[in-house]
């Protein structure tokens, strides 16, 4: 998100640098990087230490990664035919080893003997020898020994085919003919105030530090700069909201109430309350802003239909927007069963809706005879006009990109905002993060509900949960399969779904009537199965991670994930959140195969430990370390290049302070076309769903 108005200048092509020829670029390509600009924000994983050195033999004994200079003294092999293998003897100067080079027969070529580089990795000692099979390796032939002896070395992530040697070297070139055209964005005043870097001198350090305190002065640097402009926008969206009063007509809750008597049990307390909370909102002048955070199954769904109906009431429309089509047709389904006998006028929007059927579904959204439309991010593209738009519901919020919500601005004037999320935000994170929204919580599942019992099973014993699955569904339940592949991959041996539904079908549960269901399939075919699934015609389904997100089927009472390890923390939970959901009791089966991670094992221990979404969101945050964001429970909405809002919570706060202040002080700031910020802004949209910057 780190989003800099460079001059033009930056934005040429990476192949103006020398060493950048047509293959590289593509290499380059690969990993998003285009311009200039786009090198000089891709930004080290690490720095490497190389004033530190230790040798093979001292790292194996004390169990720690080695990490030497070294010479390539033979090229020998091992095995035979196609699991022929490559050894590489190095030696430290002090003792010889061998590299391991499981398919990595290109370093024959890469590192002839005799040459100079760098190994880290773990070694043991093995056969006599000391071996390593999990390390790196770094040719030093023509980075000159200068660089490689003062201090710190940026590592990069990489692709394929492209070595940390390529990238140092471009980004050397750029930061030579390029790095004087780096202008700051922020406030000189703010700079000085936290004594910061000019940001020139924050990239240049960022890859070229002269010690660790200069890279890590120039990571805050830039973390700081975009946690400003992310708390700017919070802070312009939050000041806009403010001056907005919205026309009421506040109504009896005749609907609500109708649709209460019609459900076949209570709501739970924190259902009631959350839509009392939604109900007061919309009673208030200002627009709403809430995000509605409840774990998987806790009924979120409802309490935004409860909403839907008290803006329908009071003559709105409103829009509810689901990140699958999948997920949108159940919503639109279940909408049909509860809503539309109270009257209310249903719509289905997705790209996938026919061209026969757009104009007079477009036309009847736009003169008002739509009250409730359902859909996909296609409910807000350019060709769809709402008469009164009021109220805007997103489900799963963590899933959409900030471009899409983004999109919700142009429909008319400002309208309430219901998002919603099973995936919990720590409380000091939420209001800073999301610093402009209430929120409620829902924390109580319905009652009844069984708690899910999960094992985990090794692969080679699947064969047990097989039978015990068999067991279950001779008592009229259904279950989900899922695996971590559609089809078969050329690098990965993991079981897939198309191979193992075949094998389940056939082999495995004969007479059982099986679907299958993954993104590459049409959405009728998909739409087909689902229904199926429901109604009990279908009853294994097996599938990848497209069951992931909101699919409800309360008679499904088994969920099998094969290679377990593969799925995220949150994916896991997410995936065993589609059982549990009826009377009957539930179960999970983590199949996980003997590759396991330090990381795998605890994701799946902390599977089996607790079932609580909130506790396994800080236990993913422990896992991964507090460094790694990226993925994690809660990063999806944010995006954030440098910044970490956990780690970096005490900036995030200071520049909250600065950019509200900032508002404050100059309201009209973002509104004046031609301000820098603006600009700035308008490039680097932070989950502007509601008019941040239109
Ligand atoms: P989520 O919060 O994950 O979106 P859903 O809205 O899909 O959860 O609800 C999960 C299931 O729980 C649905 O089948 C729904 O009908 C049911 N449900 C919701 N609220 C209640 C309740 N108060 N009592 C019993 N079942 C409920
Ligand atoms: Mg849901």
């Amino acid at each position: 998100m780190l989003c800099p108005v460079f001059l033009r200048e930056l934005r040429d092509p990476v192949t103006r640098l020398r060493g950048a020829g047509k293959a590289v670029a593509a290499l380059l390509a690969r990993m998003g990087i285009y311009t200039i600009a786009d090198l000089f924000l891709h930004f080290p994983r690490d720095w490497d230490d190389r004033s530190s050195w230790i040798g093979f033999a001292e790292a194996a004994r004390a169990g720690t990664r080695a990490h030497a200079r070294a010479t390539v003294v033979a090229h020998e092999w091992f095995g035979y035919g196609r699991m022929k293998t490559l050894k590489l003897r190095v030696d430290d100067g002090r003792d010889e080893a061998s590299l391991l080079c499981f398919n990595r027969a290109f370093l024959e070529r890469n590192m002839p003997v005799g040459c100079s580089v760098v190994v880290t990795g773990k070694f043991g000692l093995r056969y006599g020898e000391l071996q390593s099979s999990a390390f790196e390796i770094e040719g030093l032939d023509g980075e000159g020994e200068g660089t490689v002896k003062s201090g710190l070395l940026a590592v990069y992530p990489l692709t394929e085919g492209l070595a940390q040697g390529n990238v140092r070297k471009l980004v050397a070139h750029a930061l030579a003919d390029y790095n004087r055209h780096i202008e700051d964005e922020l406030p000189p005043r703010l700079r000085e105030k936290h004594a910061l870097m000019a940001k020139r001198e924050a990239i240049r350090a960022m890859h070229a530090p002269r010690d660790a305190a200069e890279a890590l002065r120039a990571r805050e640097c830039l973390a700081y700069e975009e946690l400003f402009f992310f708390q700017l926008a919070v802070a312009q969206r939050a000041h806009s909201r403010a001056e907005v009063a919205v026309p009421r007509r506040v109504p009896k809750g005749i609907l609500r109430s109708r649709l209460a008597s019609r459900l076949p049990f209570k709501l739970t307390n924190d259902q009631e309350k959350a839509v009392a909370e939604i109900v007061t909102d919309l009673g208030t002048a200002r627009p709403m802003a809430r995000l509605l955070q409840g774990d998987v199954g806790s009924g979120k769904t409802l309490v935004a239909f409860f909403a839907a109906l008290e803006v329908i009431e009071a003559g709105g429309q409103v829009a509810l927007m689901a990140p699958t089509e999948l997920l949108a047709r159940q919503h639109a389904e279940t909408a049909a069963g509860l809503l539309e006998p109270l009257g209310v006028r249903l719509a289905f929007l997705s790209g996938n809706v026919e061209d026969a059927a757009r104009p007079p579904l477009l036309g009847a959204m736009a003169k008002g005879e739509v009250d409730l439309v359902l859909g996909t991010q296609a409910l807000f593209s350019d060709a769809v006009e709402y008469r009164h738009l009021r109220l805007v519901i997103v489900d799963e919020q963590h899933r959409f990109g900030v471009l899409q919500r983004l999109a919700l601005s142009r429909k008319g004037p400002m309208p309430d905002l219901l998002m919603m999320t099973a995936t919990p935000i720590p409380r000091t994170l939420a209001l800073t993060v999301f610093g402009d929204l209430a929120v409620s919580t829902i924390r109580e599942m319905p009652p009844g509900r069984k708690p899910i019992v999960t094992h985990l099973a090794k692969a080679g014993n699947e064969a047990k949960v097989y039978e015990f699955v068999r067991r279950v569904l001779a008592l009229g339940q259904r279950a989900y399969f899922v695996y971590p592949l559609i089809g078969e991959s050329t690098k990965l041996e993991l079981k897939n779904a198309e191979e193992m539904h075949a094998k389940l079908r056939d082999e495995l549960f004969p007479g059982v009537p099986i679907g299958l269901i993954h993104s590459r399939l049409r959405e009728d075919e998909k739409r087909a199965t689902m229904a199926a699934f429901k109604k009990g015609d279908i009853r294994i389904l097996v599938a990848t991670s497209v069951v992931e997100v909101g699919v409800d089927v309360p008679e499904a009472s088994i969920m099998v994930i094969e290679h377990a390890e593969r799925f995220g923390l949150a994916a896991l939970h997410q995936l065993r959140g589609r059982v549990g959901r009826g009377q009957a009791q539930s179960w999970c089966f983590l199949v996980f195969s003997d590759k396991l991670t330090e990381e795998g094992k605890a994701r799946l221990k902390a599977m089996l430990e607790t079932s609580d979404g909130f506790k396994l969101a800080e236990e993913d945050l422990k896992i991964r370390g507090p460094g790694d964001l990226s993925g994690t429970m809660q990063s999806g909405a944010l995006g954030f290049a440098v910044a970490d809002p956990i780690k970096d919570l005490l900036l995030l706060e200071e520049a909250r302070i600065d950019a509200f202040a900032l508002v404050e002080e100059d309201p009209a700031l973002l509104s004046e076309a031609s301000h820098p910020l603006r600009e700035v802004l308008r490039r680097a949209p932070p989950f502007g769903e509601a008019a941040a910057v239109s």
